[in-house]
């Protein structure tokens, strides 16, 4: 979604469009949900497995580690599996210190790669750093495939940082080191991009990042960037940290920049917590762009936090039940009913909020709190239609979500219905 009004976020900024198999990064389109692995890209199966649950989750993009002659030699035998699944999503090569070398001994995994990704603090050092960056690029030139150019915080080019801090020194008012340090991932990455274009790169094969891990140093950095390039800009607060605090980091950081126009492709950087499953990243990335009103990916509930109005835990259960139905239907309900993404619901736990937020949703129930009569409302767009009662709620509840889908969401393909 583009629209936006004196409300809405700003459109967005005007970046050169980069295509990615069937994605589009920049040109004004809308923001590209990106994950990576973390399995061995060398063990075929595991990967595969995980680029596919990524997928499915809703990441458009996948990016896995090339880090070795087996990992290399993997990639042409994940992309053949992973099509074989008809899991079309492309596949970004993560290359650091031997890219040159593995992308120019292993074409067909320089084929198989939808988009490489390289960091420019680390593609080399000394007099074999240019060298080793030209013989990159001139695979992508050779295989047609866009580059991203991704400085990170961690990996700066620290002689490019060396040189910067020296002519600070010079100056009569100096900056501070944080300052020069930002200048310097900035220009890394935009002279490397100047640098691939000089070699015969063309424009709409650059993507460009600058990452750090501070939410303030994020926000200054892209608004920095995304001033001086019209490089589609890749998004994320990289190294973010586990749960909670992750989250709240990246979207703390990408809400301003997203609100502003900043960014074409984001990825959440989350430490999955032990046991967690890789896709959480997907779906935060969705949750994110979706709450803001950028894109929509799966139907919303919204729910009342609970107070003491209501001592029930009914409400959260119906809740819970409500989101994990709408998660394990959509993969279904996408293909087969046009918009439903869009559909909106709330469960409600009082009579204080309940009523009123339900009719804003096209499907809402408001549960009885304490000392209310136990009975709880149904509306659909706005109108009361039933009232539920006894120990079926849930379960009628998920019917009727079920028989609005089916009827206001028409069947891609044919059959009737509106939207
Ligand atoms: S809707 Fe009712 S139960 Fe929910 S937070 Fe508001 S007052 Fe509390």
């Amino acid at each position: 979604m583009t629209d936006h009004d004196a409300y809405g976020p700003q459109p967005r900024r005007r970046t050169i469009a980069v295509r990615v198999g069937a994605s589009t990064i920049g040109g004004g389109s809308p923001v590209v949900v990106q994950s990576m692995t973390n399995t061995d890209t060398a063990d075929i199966d595991a990967t595969v497995k995980q680029v596919a649950k990524l997928w499915r989750a809703g990441s458009e993009l996948v990016r896995i580690t090339v880090n070795t002659e087996e990992a290399a030699a993997a990639v042409p035998r994940i992309r053949e599996k992973l099509d074989r699944m008809s899991v079309a999503v492309p596949l970004i090569g993560d290359f650091h210190y031997n890219g040159h070398t593995l992308l120019t001994k292993h074409p067909a995994c320089a084929e198989a790669l939808g988009k490489y990704r390289i960091n420019p603090g680390n593609v080399g050092f000394g007099h074999r750093r240019d060298g080793q960056f030209a013989a990159i690029i001139e695979q992508a030139i050779r295989h047609a495939k866009p580059v991203r150019i991704g400085a990170n915080w961690g990996s700066l080019d620290q002689a490019l940082l060396t040189r910067l801090m020296d002519e600070n020194a010079q100056t009569e008012t100096p900056l501070d080191a944080s300052a020069v340090g930002r200048e310097a991932l900035i220009r890394s990455a935009l002279l490397s991009a100047a640098r691939a274009e000089e070699l015969g790169l063309a424009s709409e094969r650059i993507v460009i990042s600058c990452k750090v891990s501070g939410v303030q140093e994020l926000i200054s950095v892209y608004r920095e960037l995304a001033r001086r390039s019209a490089y589609p800009l890749h998004l994320g607060l990289t190294e973010a940290g586990m749960g909670s605090k992750g989250i709240v980091a990246s979207t703390a950081a990408l809400a301003v920049l997203l609100q502003e126009g900043i960014g074409d492709t984001i990825r959440i950087s989350l430490t999955p917590e032990p046991g967690e499953s890789r896709t959480r990243e997907v779906i935060v990335a969705q949750e994110l762009l979706q709450t803001m009103g950028l894109r929509a990916f799966t139907p919303m509930v919204t729910a009342c936090p609970g107070c003491g109005r209501t001592t029930s835990s009914f409400f959260q259960e119906l809740a819970k039940t409500v989101q994990d139905h709408v998660r394990e239907r959509m993969p279904e309900w996408r293909l087969r009913h046009r918009g439903v993404e869009n559909l909106t619901l709330a469960v409600m736990g009082c009579i204080v909020n309940g009523p009123g937020e339900s009719k804003h949703a096209n499907i809402g129930i408001s549960l009885p709190g304490t000392g209310e009569a136990p009975s709880a409302p149904v509306f659909v767009d706005g109108v009361k239609i039933a009232t539920l009662r006894g120990n079926n709620i849930a379960q009628e509840f998920v019917g009727m979500i079920e028989a609005y889908v089916a009827e206001k969401f028409s069947m891609i393909g044919g059959a009737s219905g509106e939207s």
